[in-house]
């Protein structure tokens, strides 16, 4: 079940859209939980009444054929058996080339995008590379690292993931908050700041890949409009949002962007020093504009 929040927080988003890319990639804890929004999120596309709101849209046949997954302009892929092949893909393009009879938006929601397997997903790119207008793709995945870099790079990433209350308890994020502030604030001063502190909080390698990923949560959740709540508490979003208030969002993915590629080295390389592995991350993270 999806909490109120997140849906609330979601078709407010989808209110206020001025434009749509053309893809989007939906990272989600289940499918089937999820998958009423997300197809909702096809409907503001496609329905004329811009349906933004999980009321009927004043009964309109599309939204109603879409319903009964019967509209023509709204396709939708899944894999067949293990995976999702090139020719479901290649079929799809040939079927959304033909263009709209009445001249709607057309959408493919592709499930499941992590099985798409190597050339498909290869054909898919080079779809996605070269959008025609008023064709919409919208990619739903249970965890964003195993999409193929160069599509996830070509997505609009929304991500409808929940954070594991059991994982974060409310010290752990305030005071990854203050580390991220911090430095923010001090830039390339940083470091004597956090070195008596924050750091022995991180003596090993796994409470560092834990502060990543927590750290990951945070920012992909302010990033992405928090559209991820815990489920069980939503003033986490709220610390959040206030803590960081007053930091871009450019400077916020700056962060993003760090972190996820010193995590992957720290989880990628043996027997690393993480003193130093801790100083070099700092100086990176304070690189910021
Ligand atoms: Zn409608």
């Amino acid at each position: 079940m999806l909490d109120d929040y997140k849906e609330n927080n979601f078709y407010d988003y989808a209110k206020n859209l001025k434009k749509y890319y053309h893809a989007y990639l939906f990272e989600v804890d289940n499918l089937e939980d999820n998958y009423p929004l997300i197809l909702a999120f096809a409907k503001t596309i496609i329905c004329k009444n811009h349906y933004t709101n999980k009321n009927q849209c004043d009964n309109c046949n599309i939204c109603h054929l879409i319903d009964e997954n019967y509209y023509e302009d709204l396709k939708v892929i899944e894999p067949d058996g293990i995976n999702i092949k090139k020719e479901q893909i290649l079929e799809l393009q040939k079927k959304l080339s033909l263009k709209s009879s009445n001249g709607n938006n057309q959408v493919y929601i592709i499930k499941e995008a992590n099985k798409l397997n190597p050339s498909a997903g290869n054909s898919l790119l080079k779809f996605i590379e070269e959008p025609e207008n008023g064709i919409y793709g919208i990619l739903i995945t249970t965890d964003k690292n195993q999409i193929l870099k160069t599509i996830l790079s070509r997505c609009n990433l929304i991500s409808l993931k929940s954070l594991k209350k059991e994982e974060f308890e409310e010290t752990s994020l305030k005071n990854l908050l203050d580390f991220l502030k911090l430095i923010h604030q001090k830039k390339e001063n940083s470091l004597p700041y956090l070195k008596p502190n924050f750091f022995n909080n991180y003596q090993t390698k796994d409470d560092v890949i834990k502060a990543f990923n927590q750290m990951e949560v945070i920012l992909d959740n302010i990033i992405n409009l928090n559209f991820q709540t815990n489920t069980l508490n939503s003033t986490f979003c709220d610390i959040i949002k206030t803590s960081l208030k007053d930091i871009s969002n450019s400077d916020l993915i700056f962060y993003l962007e760090k972190i996820v590629k010193f995590k992957n080295k720290l989880i990628t390389i043996p027997n690393l020093n993480l003193n130093l592995f801790m100083d070099r991350f700092v100086i990176e993270m304070s690189k910021v504009r």
